[in-house]
């Protein structure tokens, strides 16, 4: 059986998983796998909403921290609207991808995981969506260094406040 990979979620899959049309007697594949193709006409008619809109993701993305726009300016990569609006609605499936509460418009922050400070790239695969909770204690840091920082400020907050949270 034939197979091709999708332009757009990169996986190898069948040709019958592909939309074609017959154009001269000769057989066109879509570029993009048929999920992929729902799932961006759902994006679409999204984007129609007026509290869904792209220009909500693309203000979020310029946003993004300084130091990100100016790496992302030197290294030519651009983040989308539309990317960050398909993470948000599918990869991440609207949660936070620290504490996995669900977000909405106005908690939502697009968070580095790998820090730029840490040579984390400033596109698609190393954003995330996370709350603004999380993003205000997460700062920098990666994963790694941000579990055992939790641990330890809640052992502090426990130690000075311990007493008066069980008074409350
Ligand atoms: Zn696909
Ligand atoms: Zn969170």
């Amino acid at each position: 059986m034939d197979k091709k990979e999708c332009k757009h979620c990169s996986q190898i899959k069948l040709l019958s998983e592909f939309r074609s049309s017959i154009i001269r007697n000769k057989q066109y594949f879509r570029l993009e796998c048929k999920e992929c193709e729902k799932k961006m006409k759902r994006i679409k008619r999204l984007t129609n909403r007026k509290e869904l809109n792209l220009s909500f993701f693309r203000d979020r993305a310029s946003s993004l921290n300084s130091g990100a726009k100016s790496r992302a300016k030197r290294e030519y990569i651009k983040v989308t609207g539309e990317q960050l609006m398909e993470l948000f609605l599918t990869k991440e499936n609207s949660r936070c991808y620290i504490c996995n509460t669900s977000l909405n418009y106005e908690n939502l922050i697009f968070d580095h995981e790998i820090p730029l400070s840490s040579g984390g790239a400033h596109n698609i695969k190393n954003i995330r969506c996370c709350c603004q909770e999380c993003s205000s204690l997460k700062l920098d840091r990666d994963l790694q260094s941000f579990i055992p920082f939790l641990f330890d400020y809640c052992q502090r907050v426990e130690e000075k406040l311990g007493g008066v949270i069980n008074d409350l």
